[in-house]
């Protein structure tokens, strides 16, 4: 496994054998279940492997948690050498962003509801550094977790707009057993914190049992989960939304299919989940 931080060893290596398809899996390291299901899928559908693990500056508001965001290479790195992975990019802010560095993607409409509407300089930051890493790793397939589902439409569209040729595959969110989404946010929640996380997952439930018996309507849907998580006395609701997979718009009626999802603080720990029923 090779490790590098080096833009010109990454594409020496990606190119020893240019027929080799590469699957690609970035990340913010601080490695869990879901990132390996992500890994592992890739290892299966690809003659070679690469991961990138870099905290992305440009995606976090002066507010948010980059300082503090749980970092442990030694301990990535080992797992990944464990699955077998063939290249690691771990690049230092001055490879990403050398001095003068001004340009940035902008998704426009897609960026704007849900995450957008809390975090609104977000996906310029997660568009921006995922076309670098998709130019510089040249894969032929990334992958992404449907745990960041409007992450995954987001890019989707960057990947459409500017003709990349890679093909993005979008794998399931992996849970504990009670239901939480992995997260590597989850290591900031005290004990009591992480028993309460428990009701992203619940609400959204509760909104699919509702749609599987036959409710239809977006406002209930919300209701449903908003109801759910503001009976928590631990958590405090961020937003609730029963929207459309493709646009993102919050939906008054549900005719095709419905992203439900959700973010929720606990103290200063924000996290997100969501269901997509297609
Ligand atoms: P991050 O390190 O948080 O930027 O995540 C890197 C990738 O792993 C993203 O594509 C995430 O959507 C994905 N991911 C994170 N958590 C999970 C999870 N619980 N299940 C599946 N994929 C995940």
């Amino acid at each position: 496994m090779k490790v590098t931080e080096d833009i010109n060893q990454i594409r020496q290596i990606r190119w020893t054998d240019p027929m080799a398809s590469w699957g690609f899996v970035p990340t913010m390291g601080y490695l869990h279940e879901g990132h390996l299901s992500l890994v592992r899928r890739a290892k299966a559908e690809n003659e070679r492997t690469a991961v990138s693990i870099y905290v992305n500056p440009t995606q976090f508001a002066p507010h948010e948690d980059l300082s503090s965001y749980p970092r442990d290479l030694a301990r990535d790195l080992a797992l990944l050498e464990v699955e077998g992975v063939n290249l690691v990019f771990t690049p230092s802010d001055a490879v990403m962003y050398p001095p003068g560095f001004q340009t940035m993607v902008t998704v426009a409409e897609l960026s704007r509801p849900l995450e957008g509407s809390s975090r609104p300089t977000h996906f310029q930051g997660v568009a921006t550094i995922v076309a670098k890493l998709f130019h510089i790793i040249q894969p032929t397939r990334a992958y992404f977790g449907q745990k960041d589902a409007q992450q995954a439409v987001v890019l989707r569209q960057m990947v459409r707009d500017l003709n990349f040729n890679v093909e993005m595959v979008i794998c399931p969110i992996v849970r504990e057993a009670d239901g939480l989404a992995l997260s590597s946010r989850n290591k900031y929640l005290t004990p009591e914190q992480r028993q309460a996380a428990t009701v992203l997952s619940r609400a959204l439930n509760r909104a699919k049992n509702a749609y599987a018996n036959g409710e239809r309507d977006g406002r209930i849907l919300r209701r449903i989960m908003r109801e759910t998580i503001t009976a928590e006395p631990l958590a405090r609701l961020d937003y609730v939304s029963a929207a459309d997979p493709a646009t993102l718009q919050e939906l008054k009626e549900v005719k095709e299919g419905v992203l439900l999802s959700t973010a929720v603080f606990f103290g200063k720990t924000r996290l997100i989940d969501n269901i997509l029923i297609v």
